[in-house]
């Protein structure tokens, strides 16, 4: 079965955060941003309300045959309205809470209020993944830091299409593919459930899909002189695989060790040192080189 995880309420959100936070104390100012940025989120996700993206039959069944995504990222539908509060609102967040962030929300958020930008075209374009160095140029920030604004701003009306979308997939067998069946990004994170069965997330609409146990999600090899994969003693709730093919690596939280709220975008930032540790081992992300 497709996964569509419950929405975590903005108090569970808190909670996991601060339960993480004690236990990793150099991520509390990260977590303190993040944790707020992910309420403010799923107080969006409540407000939005997006018509259904509807796919026709026939090419419904051809795509599923040919092991195709339902739909590029181009055909996800925003509310501007709506993600254009939320973008303002992370502006104010990462000039209260996040100093590395703090001058691009200052000049983002100045000119958002003074009708100096408008940020639809800036949403559209990155979901056609058109770069928006232009836009950037203009109000002075780095590209890659409005691209982050931006993807924060539209991630959660991009998850209730996903979550939409997938009604499609209840009845299709399941693909087991390393890219997402929704709409061909890449994931971000992968996951064992309860059962040991492995689930990767989409980098992009948040969509949990089932997949092979052994091989690389990336490039599919199966060799296993290829496959690796480090943890250490202290945090057995995450692996990190790393794939001498291709040399990307993902990484994984076990569920069946972890003893609080799975919120897999907090998992995801508060294991940045494991990010550090793959990338000083020479092997890189394949997430942030874009779509398949
Ligand atoms: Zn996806
Ligand atoms: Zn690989």
């Amino acid at each position: 079965m497709p996964q569509t995880r419950p929405e975590l309420t903005k108090e569970e959100i808190g909670k996991t955060a601060g339960i993480i936070q004690n236990a990793r104390p150099a991520y509390g100012a990260l977590i303190d941003f993040y944790s707020e940025v992910f309420m403010a989120q799923a107080q969006s996700r409540a407000n939005i309300s997006l018509p259904p993206i509807l796919i026709d039959p026939a090419l419904l069944a051809l795509k599923l045959e040919n092991g195709m995504p339902l739909i590029d990222p181009a055909q996800f539908l925003i509310d501007p309205v709506q993600v254009s509060l939320l973008l303002k609102k992370i502006c104010d967040l990462a000039v209260a809470l996040a100093p590395k962030l703090a001058n691009t929300g200052e000049k983002l958020g100045t000119a958002l209020t003074n009708n100096d930008l408008d940020p639809e075209p800036v949403f559209f374009a990155l979901l056609d993944n058109q770069n928006v160095e232009k836009t950037a140029k203009m109000i002075d920030i780095p590209p890659d830091e409005l691209t982050f604004f931006a993807f924060s701003a539209m991630a959660p009306a991009i998850q209730s299409c996903g979550a939409q979308l997938s009604t499609y997939l209840k009845d299709a067998p399941e693909l087991k593919k390393g890219y997402c069946p929704i709409c061909g990004s890449h994931p971000e994170f992968a996951f064992f459930d309860q059962d040991g069965k492995k689930f990767l997330m989409c980098s992009l609409c948040a969509h949990e899909w089932l997949t092979l146990r052994m091989g690389c999600v990336f490039c599919d090899s199966t060799d296993k002189n290829d496959q690796h994969y480090f943890f250490s003693n202290e945090e057995k709730e995450y692996r990190v695989y790393l794939c001498d093919n291709c040399h990307n690596y993902l990484k994984l939280v076990d569920l069946r060790q972890l003893n609080r709220s799975f919120f897999p975008k907090l998992e995801q930032i508060t294991t940045l040192h494991l990010d550090y540790k793959a990338q000083e081992k020479g092997y890189t992300n394949a997430t942030k080189k874009g779509r398949k």
